[in-house]
């Protein structure tokens, strides 16, 4: 019903739910009238349109405009806990109910998935230096630029303040280990205009991948995955640390 009000819109509503009430109205007056034989059959008919023309729109209206409100108000929530703010990119959330789902169709089809989890290079200088707003373009920038590297059908979340993850359904870990050395590159080049001055950074990635299965759940890749990167970071950061036959390297 919600939808069919959200389709036809408003206007269209009310005067749809108007003119079924008169007819209805001028039905059950004519019946009325036949039947009762009554008096003044014109009189009657006329206020069996009058009535009902003039109180559903008022009744209706005000109903219509209510479910429309609750409608955006739901379409808003939903935008809210699917896409973050700041960058646009997957919430911690979306991302991982997504991932999920990709991972038991890569189970069952035994094919190769990486997980990539990143973190932003001395973030907190960076905020130092510029401010919190210069950092909030960074964050905005680094979005951008891994979207372009990245393939439509791979994932890209936030999860934290300078925290995120990538998701590379159908791949290897040779083919990731490549893309995060584009990634890398892209990231170094990338020079963000803020203010007077642009801003360089860089980002750590740890690197897990696997064909899923079920003794392994999605938290415990997530857990690998963030060791690695804090080996990356221990590093000396600006690299990627995968996972080499049980042994990060
Ligand atoms: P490391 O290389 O070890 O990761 O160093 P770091 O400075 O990045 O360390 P850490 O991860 O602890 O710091 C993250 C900082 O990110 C701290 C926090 O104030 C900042 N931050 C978190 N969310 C936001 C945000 O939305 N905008 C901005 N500008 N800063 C944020
Ligand atoms: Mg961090
Ligand atoms: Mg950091």
């Amino acid at each position: 019903m919600r939808q069919l009000i959200q389709s036809l819109g408003t206007f269209p509503t009310v005067l749809i739910v108007t003119t079924f009430s008169v007819v209805c109205s001028v039905a059950l007056t004519s019946t009325l009238c036949f039947f009762e034989q009554c008096e003044a059959p014109r009189i009657a008919v006329a206020t069996a349109i009058a009535i009902p023309a003039m109180v559903a729109p008022l009744a209706t209206w005000p109903l219509v405009d209510l479910v429309m409100q609750i409608d955006s108000l739901e379409k808003e929530m939903r935008a809210m806990a699917t896409f973050d703010q700041l960058t646009g990119l997957l919430t911690r959330q979306a991302i991982f109910d997504q991932i999920q789902q990709v991972m038991h169709l890569a189970e069952r089809e035994h094919r190769h998935v990486s997980l990539l989890a990143l973190d932003l290079d001395r973030f907190k200088d960076i905020n130092d230096t510029h401010g919190h707003a210069g950092g909030d373009e960074v964050l905005k920038s680094f979005a951008i630029t891994v979207k372009a590297v990245l393939r439509k059908s791979d994932y890209l979340g936030r999860i934290g303040g300078e925290e995120f993850i990538i998701f590379l359904p159908n791949t290897s870990e040779e083919a990731a280990l490549a893309l995060s050395e584009r990634l890398h590159q892209a990231i170094r080049e990338s020079l963000v205009a803020y203010e007077q001055s642009s801003i360089r950074y860089s980002a750590s990635i740890g690197l897990v991948s696997m064909v899923p299965s079920a003794e392994i759940s999605l938290e415990e890749i997530l857990k690998r995955a963030d060791d690695l990167l804090y080996l990356a970071k221990r590093q000396g950061r600006d690299c990627t640390v995968s996972y080499n036959d049980g042994k990060p390297g």
